[in-house]
């Protein structure tokens, strides 16, 4: 396996202020990267999808993919627009080699008429950060449902699940530092 690349942070489109802080403050105790900011980048009106009122989150991860290339990191995207894929309703994030993008649309508790809570949103935005960059990194799915790479159909797996890497793929992110 290879390196552990540095992580470049991408705000995309509509975002709550501070959310980018947030994840390169918490991030780096998950996964001890160098985090770099990136510009912020407009949501392109290409992947939005008017019947759906949601972005093509794929298309939005080609555009991250090539930044990831071109600046030799690996490259987190975070929007707060919804995202679909096809085939699925919506998808809290989405990844390939190398980049990763989220979307903290589902992730508020307001979404689901429950009280804003801000400690509960942050920890959900790192947990779905920590997923989608273990794809990134190469990890698959874990079975663990105690571990950030078990996959979370709806909000109550990724509470349920938290941030941090089981024994396994913990072991798995240890070894790129090494590598
Ligand atoms: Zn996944
Ligand atoms: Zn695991």
């Amino acid at each position: 396996m290879a390196r552990l690349p540095a992580i470049g942070l991408v705000g995309i489109g509509n975002r709550d202020q501070g959310v980018i802080g947030w994840v390169r403050e918490d991030l780096p105790s998950l996964i001890p990267a160098e985090i770099r900011i990136f510009h912020p980048q407009i949501l392109p009106l290409q992947y939005f999808d008017s019947r759906r009122g949601q972005y093509l989150a794929d298309g939005i991860l080609r555009s991250l993919a090539e930044i990831a290339r071109r600046e030799n990191v690996l490259c987190l995207g975070i929007t707060g627009s919804d995202i679909f894929s096809p085939g699925l309703h919506f998808v809290f994030g989405i990844a390939c080699t190398g980049a990763a993008l989220i979307s903290t649309f589902r992730l508020r508790p307001g979404f689901y008429g429950m009280p804003d809570n801000e400690m509960v949103y942050r920890r959900r935005i790192l947990t779905e950060a920590v997923h989608e960059i273990g794809h990134a990194l190469g990890l698959a799915h874990c079975e663990h449902p105690g571990c950030v790479m078990y996959f979370s159909n709806w909000i109550g797996d990724t509470d349920l699940k938290g941030p941090e890497f089981c024994y396994r793929c913990r072991r798995r992110v240890d070894l790129l530092q090494t590598g």
